[in-house]
């Protein structure tokens, strides 16, 4: 019985009921989570920052409002992490890097004024790959963040922080960003469940640019239901956002609730041929081949689909995300934002060499790599035999995904090729590094939806695998709905959900 658990174990659904009979207060359930912040969090890493007068005080005004019959929404007084790439007004915003170090943004991100406009008190800033580039949490400036079901392994990235924070009971609830992967990736390996809504879907006012393109901030949670809660929360247009876009969010709640009764009649469900089989690690194939036949239990058509041009999303990818960072990265000049480091030995150093001295000691070394790949791609003489034609074979990937979509609902495939690597492992191997994302780079392409959702662990090293199901634009309901489905016929394989203290290095 759910209600048996200790309040940290429950799901965002539970504690907003459990609020709601006063069987707990916002107060107790924000100290709860600090309490085993202060107990795991030494080992894990998952937090840059935790703000728990803030977040204290978010919980005593929930409190108060809900004594005057006054809620915000229905996740008033449930707390939530936020990932270091959102800004968020009054506390450290450092998106991994040492070159935003003791900036204090004069402003919140929308999401994140959305969060305190819903009532949600935030516990602090999750740890994160430098300015969100990796699959491994291992480039942030302040240490890595370690995957709580074996300390010796990757989180995931770039968003392992918010990631482990859900997945070792820090918060209930977390937000990602993900440009290439970075809140599916995590999500699969942490055996947590993480959503890219579709682009423009959710505000990126106030999140901190690595590709506007493609960046995408989303939710990251336990259960389908509970991601589908908060993106009804951080969802809709903002005029704030010019890529924001008009439509109304489709009825999330509704389809993770209707998926959970585990009925996919007449669900046409494609597996993407190119995702999958070689260099797929058998253990993750396995678990995803049987979550298929999971679908096909409940009712849903499944075919092979082909999407010929994803074998060149990952090219494509790493030029069109360099050339946006290296843009978006130039205006951290030691002017206008935190780091200021000034040459050695020279007497009245001019801007440019202040500039090359805090550049060169703030930013990392992938920072760099992606700032000299983007600035040679656009270089004229270079722009239209790789920018351009990177654009063209993006193109070519949307209307995979549109022919796609003609035959199928939902598209699904293994959220990443591996479990949780070990840490240092491909540190020094940016190529093996980036192939981590090569299932999940095709819909930020493109700007559709997807989700990760736990398939069990795979067999070779007990470690969680994650499935991934993708959608249309705006169609960002289905998602919820297939991976609600899954979630609750898995669980009733499993008799719980996959993640429980016992099996974590941190319980
Ligand atoms: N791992 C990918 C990269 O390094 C994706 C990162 C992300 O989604 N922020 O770019």
């Amino acid at each position: 019985m759910t209600t048996a658990l200790p309040l940290v174990q429950r799901s965002a659904a539970d504690l907003s009921t459990v609020l709601a009979t006063g069987e707990t207060t916002s107060v107790e359930l924000t100290r709860a989570f600090l309490d085993r912040i202060d107990a795991v969090d030494g080992s894990v890493h998952a937090f840059l920052h935790v703000d728990a007068d803030g977040a204290l005080a978010a919980a005593a005004s929930s409190d108060a409002r809900r004594a005057g019959g006054e809620l915000l929404s229905r996740l008033d007084g449930v707390p939530i992490a936020v990932k270091d790439v959102l800004a968020t007004e009054g506390t450290p915003t450092t998106c991994g890097s040492r070159i935003l170090e003791g900036w204090i943004p004069p402003y919140d991100a929308t999401v994140v004024a959305r969060l305190r406009a819903a009532g949600l008190p935030i516990l602090g800033k999750t740890n994160m790959d430098e300015f969100a580039m990796g699959s491994s949490t291992e480039h942030s400036a302040y240490g890595p963040t370690h995957n709580p079901w074996d300390l010796d392994r990757i989180p995931g990235g770039s968003g392992g922080g918010s990631a482990a924070a859900v997945a070792a009971f820090m918060a209930p609830l977390a937000i990602g960003t993900d440009t290439g992967g970075s809140i599916r990736q995590p999500g699969a390996v942490t055996g947590t469940v993480g959503v890219k809504p579709t682009y423009g879907g959710v505000s990126r006012y106030g999140l901190v640019a690595m590709a506007n393109s493609l960046d995408q901030a989303g939710p990251v949670t336990r259960t389908v239901l509970d991601a589908a809660l908060l993106h009804e929360v951080i969802g809709g247009h903002d005029p704030l956002d010019s890529t924001s876009i008009y439509e109304p969010l489709p009825l999330l709640e509704e389809s993770a609730r209707a998926g959970a009764t585990g009925e996919l009649d007449g669900v046409r469900v494609g597996v993407v041929t190119e995702l999958g089989g070689e260099g797929y690690q058998p253990g993750v194939q396995q678990r995803f081949d049987e979550a298929v036949e999971l679908l096909v239990k409940a009712g849903a058509d499944i075919v092979q689909v082909s999407c010929p041009h994803f074998v060149h999303a990952l090219a494509a990818y790493y030029l069109v995300m360099p050339s946006e960072a290296s843009s978006n990265l130039a205006r951290f000049d030691a002017m206008r934002y935190g780091l200021r480091v000034l040459p050695d030995g020279v007497e009245a150093p001019s801007a440019e060499e202040v500039m090359r001295a805090t550049r060169d000691q703030g930013f990392g070394d992938e920072v760099k790599r992606r700032i000299i790949i983007g600035t040679y791609a656009l270089s004229s003489g270079y722009y239209d035999a790789y920018y351009g034609q990177a654009q063209k074979v993006r193109t070519l990937i949307s209307r995979d995904f549109e022919q796609a979509f003609e035959q199928v609902d939902v598209l699904v495939s293994p959220t990443s090729p591996t479990t949780a690597f070990r840490l240092g492992e491909k540190l020094d191997d940016p190529l093996a590094m980036y192939l981590n994302d090569i299932a999940t780079i095709p819909a930020n392409l493109a700007g559709v939806p997807g989700i990760s959702v736990p398939a069990g662990l795979a067999e070779e090293d007990g470690l969680p695998v994650g499935f991934q199901v993708l959608a249309p634009a705006l169609a960002d309901d289905r998602v919820y709905r297939v991976g609600a489905a899954l979630e609750s016929l898995l669980q009733q394989q499993w008799g719980g959900p996959l993640i429980n203290p016992e099996r974590l290095a941190v319980s």
